[in-house]
């Protein structure tokens, strides 16, 4: 692929780097490709990250016709840029656009020019601990006209964000609130997609969490609301006695990429791990007879995000002792260790950014 790459003249000034947070800055540069109908992908470019000109009546605007990916590049000791698993990025953006009529992108388009930026703007790499490079790639219909229909133009577009370590004070254990009225998903619908409509969907619920004084929302299944499938924007992973449970994908749940590699490496430290449905019913029980030793979220942003206690009606659940668990921890610093460098990458998860 031919990238023109157009540097800006005028730098911005670095962040703080002890003061990062997540998603507040923006690098020098972003990334965009163009798609016409007939055409295909075509004029990929880095430019100066700037504000976009887009007709009021794009699609994107109306109909939600966007979807996006999330993933980081991180700043190893030894001077290295690490990208985490973008493979798998590219091919879950594609599923993502089969299912909303997006045009898909071949795999190495994606993962070439999500490096191209990143070398571009690696200054902008924080390298203090627990810091990284947050990528967002998406793409969006731009085509004018408000008629519902398939789009003929759409852009690629990738910015990049230095964020934050996700936990500065440690893994502190979070408040859930189990969502019995909204829905997040259900099957047919775009549950497993990374798509913004589905945040448009689900941010009420979110609201009423944190009114509550709730940190996030445990989803139930869109069906009966019996089964347990996601925790805010997170997969959700429970150590019941001797196994380790997650809700199986069977369409209505985003499959995560930190899922399936907390997955992968729970097997290879031998442990009993279960794709399966888990009612809040059994969830209850396992709790109440404290066979519930650990829960936590799983997804880029944070990693692993353990859970302290789950509350319905009025009741709190309890998650072992309230504190991070045991293998929480060691599956968080397992999997930062590989994606900083510091632990030997025996699954090739990590690709270099030359
Ligand atoms: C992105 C996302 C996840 C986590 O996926 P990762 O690939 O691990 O970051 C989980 N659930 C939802 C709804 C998501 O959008």
């Amino acid at each position: 692929m031919n990238i023109t790459i157009e540097k800006r003249q005028d730098p911005k000034a670095k962040p703080d780097w002890e003061n990062l947070g997540f998603g507040k800055y923006y690098t020098d540069h972003m990334f965009i490709m163009d798609y016409i109908k007939g055409k295909g992908w075509n004029d990929a470019r880095i430019v100066p990250y700037a504000p976009l000109q887009i007709d009021p009546s794009a699609k994107v605007f109306h109909y939600a016709l966007e979807v996006f990916e999330g993933l980081k590049a991180y700043h190893a000791e030894d001077g290295s840029i690490k990208l985490f698993r973008p493979d798998a990025n590219a091919k879950r953006l594609n599923s993502s656009a089969e299912r909303i009529c997006l045009p898909q992108l071949p795999e190495e388009m994606f993962i070439e020019a999500v490096e191209a930026l990143v070398s571009v703007d690696a200054d902008w790499i924080p390298k203090n601990t627990g810091t990284s490079l947050y990528i967002r790639p998406f793409i969006i219909a731009n085509d004018p006209g408000v008629g519902v229909h398939l789009p003929d133009l759409c852009q690629f577009i990738i910015i990049l964000s230095p964020v934050g370590a996700y936990y500065p004070e440690g893994l502190n254990p979070v408040n859930i609130y189990i969502e019995d009225e909204y829905v997040r998903a259900t099957l047919g619908g775009t549950g497993y997609i990374k798509c913004g409509g589905n945040y448009a969907a689900s941010l009420i619920a979110q609201q009423k969490a944190e009114e509550n004084g709730y940190t996030q929302v445990l989803w139930l299944d869109g069906v009966e609301r019996k089964y347990v499938e996601e925790v805010g924007t997170m997969n959700v992973v429970f150590v019941i006695g001797d196994e380790v449970v997650t809700p199986n994908l069977g369409g209505s749940i985003l499959p995560g990429i930190t899922r399936d590699s907390v997955l992968q490496v729970l097997r290879s430290w031998g442990l009993k791990v279960s794709e399966r449905k888990l009612s809040l019913e059994e969830l209850y029980s396992a709790a109440k007879s404290g066979l519930l030793k650990e829960a936590f979220g799983t997804g880029t942003a944070a990693v692993i995000s353990p859970i302290g206690a789950f509350f319905i009606k009025g009741e709190k659940i309890s998650v072992g002792d309230g504190k991070i668990g045991s293998l929480s921890q060691k599956l968080y610093d397992t999997i930062t260790g590989i994606q900083w460098g510091n632990i030997p990458d025996t699954f090739g998860w990590i690709r270099e950014v030359k």
